[in-house]
């Protein structure tokens, strides 16, 4: 039971989209405990000095990736180190290569491995009671705490079996949850699904006894056995359901619509946040500037009363905050708005020579050096000018922001040909500071800046309206040579 559960872990790990570190060491983990339990299985009905190899060498591997994933999972833990995984391993494959040796068939090397796995886990558990110990209160420390209580109770059913198994398979599958929806921070959220999936495996298990009490012959499986399959089966039917839409797909791309994806509450979740922003914000910035323009007004009539220059310079401070404040309102505004965009074909040409003609008469652009590359020959592109104007217009300002000592700005167009339908490239390219990979990674979170005056919301919204025109939006960057946003827009069919 247990090797399908962690089976149906890992193979859903695999398959999500979002194939991230952490994901790919929790399905090694699940691989590793799927070889332990079913070498274990596997020998009981088919008694082979080969299963019992698998199994002992899937032990050998579940402490080891074990602290891997942990390390990964709650980085800066100070119980276990990043050496020990090396340790560990070195002394798993030591461990592994006596497996292979006539030494195999002593009794106390079978009971050595076990004890020494059993002591390994036990050092992660405390090091995770430790780390939990060092949390200030909030979402994290919450979740340390239920995978304690997990942990703890794995421990102290340690001898009973069929509930050791149930309480380990709940335990990966929480974890499973856990880490595909890392935004989920209101842990509530997270234990619904658990306890929703639980209490369907129930209802299931009571009804599958209803029907055997009726109609079945004999007597009936145990109840946990019974449970453990109901609820393996809840768990696998996502998994499942994604591994048939794509083969399906595969072979008729229009079926794709008839699959839910078991993933979608995350995007669902997405428009109701998006929702209620696009609600929230206008209130909001109305109830902002209205008081703004008030102390702007009044700083101003002040400024033209004051009687020394200090007194005018503090005022001069007012008046500058109150316009951050109102800039940083209409960059929210921005983002928040609806992005029902309406698309028209238009020449992308006209609308980059426009966003840098604002920005060279503005003279944001002083001691950069501005080239031009752009296509003569490109084909119309579906769009909303306005929005693209925006999106340029952010990226142009980001690359000058980036190049305080000067430095070229390469702004180009082209034409990406391909069998199906032609796009348009805009390439927009600086020689400043660029990003290191973690910077890179969250440019395009909502107010994520690395500027002691930024309002991180310009990249969050260039990505909303190239994801609303179906274009795409890349970055490269290097640290210290420069960086280049790469947009691509398709043509109309
Ligand atoms: P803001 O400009 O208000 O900080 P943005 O969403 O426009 O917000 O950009 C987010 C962050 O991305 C910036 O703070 C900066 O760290 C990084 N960034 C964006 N463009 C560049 C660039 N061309 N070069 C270096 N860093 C950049
Ligand atoms: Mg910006």
């Amino acid at each position: 039971m247990l090797m399908a559960v962690a089976v149906t872990v890992s193979v859903a790990l695999m398959i999500n989209k979002k194939r991230e570190p952490l994901h790919l060491s929790f399905a090694a983990l699940c691989v590793a405990i799927a070889f332990h339990r079913g070498g274990l299985f596997f020998n009981l009905f088919y008694p082979h000095a080969a299963w019992s190899l698998i199994e002992r060498l899937g032990l050998l591997a579940i402490p080891t990736l074990t602290i891997y994933f942990s390390r990964d999972l709650f980085p800066g833990q100070t119980l276990i180190k990043k050496r020990d995984i090396r340790t560990t391993a070195l002394l798993s494959t030591g461990l592994a290569a006596l497996l292979f040796t006539p030494l195999r068939n002593l009794a106390y090397i079978g009971s050595g491995i076990y004890i020494y796995a059993d002591a390994l886990l036990l050092l992660c558990y405390f090091s995770l009671i430790v780390h939990a110990k060092q949390k200030t209160a909030g979402a994290e420390k919450k979740r340390l705490v239920y995978l304690i209580i997990g942990c703890t109770a794995a421990i102290a059913t340690y001898s009973i079996q069929p509930l050791f198994n149930l309480v380990v398979a709940g335990t990966l599958y929480f974890i499973l949850i856990m880490i595909i929806h890392p935004h989920l921070t209101e842990l509530h959220d997270l234990m619904t699904r658990a306890s929703v999936t639980l209490i369907v495996s129930l209802f299931a298990t009571v009804l599958f006894y209803l029907v055997i009490g009726f109609f079945g012959p004999g007597p009936a499986p145990p109840f946990l056995l019974v449970f453990m399959i109901s609820f393996i089966i809840m768990i696998a039917v996502g998994p499942f359901q994604v591994v048939l839409k794509r083969l399906l797909t595969r072979i008729n791309p229009e079926i794709k619509d008839v699959f839910t994806s078991p993933f979608d509450l995350d995007e669902k979740l997405e428009r109701e946040k998006a929702l209620l922003l696009e609600k929230m914000a206008p209130v909001f910035a109305h109830e902002i500037r209205n008081p703004l323009g008030s102390i702007k007004g009044a700083a101003q009539l002040l400024r033209s009363e004051a009687e020394n220059e200090e007194q005018k310079n503090l005022l001069d401070v007012i008046a500058q905050e109150v316009n951050r404040l109102n800039r940083v309102v209409s960059q929210f505004l921005d983002y928040a708005r609806p992005y029902s965009s309406e698309l028209r074909p238009r020449q992308i040409n006209a609308v980059v020579e426009k966003a840098m003609a604002l920005i060279e008469a503005n003279r944001l652009s002083a001691g950069i050096d501005i080239q031009w590359e752009l296509h003569p020959h490109l084909p119309l592109v579906p769009m909303d000018q306005e929005q693209i104007h925006q999106v340029i217009l952010n990226i142009a300002i980001n690359a000058i922001e980036a190049m305080p000592e000067g430095g070229t700005l390469t702004v180009r167009t082209s034409r990406i040909e391909s069998d199906t339908r032609d796009a348009v490239g805009i390439t927009i390219r600086d020689q400043g500071a660029g990003m290191r990979r973690d910077t890179l990674k969250q440019i395009f979170t909502p107010f994520f800046t690395t500027k002691e005056r930024g309002v991180g919301l310009g990249l969050a919204v260039c990505e909303r309206i190239i994801r609303g025109h179906g274009g795409k939006i890349r970055v490269k960057s290097i640290p210290g040579k420069g960086t280049i946003f790469y947009i691509r827009l398709e043509t109309v069919r």
